[in-house]
């Protein structure tokens, strides 16, 4: 074997060329709102998680300072070496409170969190049911533990029963794996039933609340909550980096669980604990959820409105179901969504094409916030009237 071993890069970046699926990164200037500064120019912001408008709030801001003159700014070790913190076990005692469970852990990542806890929970002797639609995280954390994998239907409780029935009892421990709102499609998992499929066949449950912390439920604690189903056995993911403002992962659940994945998790043992300046921020922007629940009120009623002018100007896109701020509306093919792309950046409308391999089918995916105006989301809505007519 002779020749350059790397050639092949080349070639395969030219295959992603060819299909219209090449991504690049766009330049974010100063802090990121419901407008945003974006290669220069102010355009309104669908492209954030960010769905309480909190990683630009000043109280997050100065929290963060705070923790860095007290602290300095990296961790210096992992958390069971040199890096743990009292300011990180508040984080987890507020997150336990928020979620209402015993306990909580936080990790550097939503990412490396599902990557870790999967890893420590299932092996080779074990199965995973997956939602075709989870998470990157997920699956590849799924893969990475080396259990067999099995994935269901998207949301389809019947195909998930079936399964369950054929090969459960083949395997020791079971896990099942979902997203709760489904990060690329904005809709939610069946919940209660899932439970009770988890129940009935002796199977864990692992959900992924990355896009439901702070935004569903009565008091912003998620999927779980409003579905009404706290108290339940389940083992609940999410992510600090979305509409906490922040960055990191954490794990809400029993005691016993948490302190098993303190001694288990590898992206938890292995790593440095989280940063002054990320654990005081998100610990700032869960005092902000628990207080303000207004916040969460506002963001509803612009997803409400966005919905409502939708169906009134725009009867020929067609928006996915969703019951989330994530609202896709879907397109025939790549390069029809980089086309609406580039066409809502020319009318100063901010809002990614998403496209495989991300997703099966291309579409334009818009984020909701708490702080967006009436006003700018009319401006989206009449952005994309232009598109819907030719
Ligand atoms: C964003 C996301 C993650 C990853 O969280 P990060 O903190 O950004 O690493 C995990 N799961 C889901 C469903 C997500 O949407």
């Amino acid at each position: 074997m002779s020749g350059n071993p790397y050639t092949w890069l080349e070639h395969s970046l030219e295959t992603i060329h060819r299909a219209d699926w090449y991504r690049s990164v766009q330049t974010i200037q100063g802090r990121s709102g419901a407008t945003v500064l974006l290669e220069g120019r102010l355009v309104i912001n669908f492209a954030s998680n960010d769905y309480l408008g909190l990683a630009s709030d000043d109280r997050l801001v100065m929290a963060a300072v705070a923790a860095v003159q007290e602290f300095g700014t990296g961790s210096t070790g992992s958390r069971l070496l040199s890096g743990h913190r009292q300011l990180h076990r508040d984080l987890e005692e507020a997150i336990a409170f928020l979620k209402q469970t015993e306990d909580a852990i936080v990790f550097s990542s939503g990412y490396l969190t599902n990557l870790g806890v999967i890893n420590a929970l299932v092996g080779k002797r074990d199965l995973i049911f997956s939602d075709q639609y989870n998470h990157s995280s997920l699956k590849n954390g799924a893969t990475l533990s080396g259990a067999a994998i099995r994935e269901y239907r998207h949301c389809d409780v019947e195909d998930l029963k079936t399964q369950l029935s054929q090969s459960r009892q083949n395997y020791r421990r079971c896990l099942i794996l979902s997203d709760s709102v489904f990060s690329m499609d904005g809709d939610l998992c069946p919940l209660p039933a899932l439970l009770e499929l988890a129940d009935r066949f002796g199977c864990m449950l692992l959900l992924d609340e990355a896009h439901a912390t702070g935004v569903l439920g009565e008091t912003g604690a998620g999927c779980v909550e409003h579905f009404g189903c706290r108290g339940k056995q389940l083992i609940q993911i999410g992510t600090l980096s979305k509409a906490l403002g922040s960055l990191g992962g954490y794990v809400a659940g029993s005691a016993i669980l948490i302190d098993y994945l303190r001694n288990r998790a590898p992206s938890w043992i292995y790593t440095t604990a989280l940063s002054p300046a990320d654990t005081a921020a998100a610990l700032a922007a869960l005092k902000i959820v628990l207080e303000e629940p207004t916040r969460r009120v506002q963001l509803w009623q612009n997803v409400a409105y966005l919905k409502q002018q939708v169906q009134q100007h725009l009867s020929n896109l067609k928006l996915l179901p969703s019951e989330s701020p994530i609202l896709c509306f879907q397109l025939s093919n790549a390069t029809d969504a980089l086309k609406v792309a580039e066409h809502l950046k020319s009318h100063g409308i901010f809002a990614p094409a998403i496209r495989p391999p991300t997703v099966p089918t291309s579409r334009i995916r818009i984020s909701m916030m708490a702080t967006h105006t009436l006003r700018q989301i009319q401006k989206l809505v009449e952005a994309l009237a232009v598109t819907s007519d030719q």
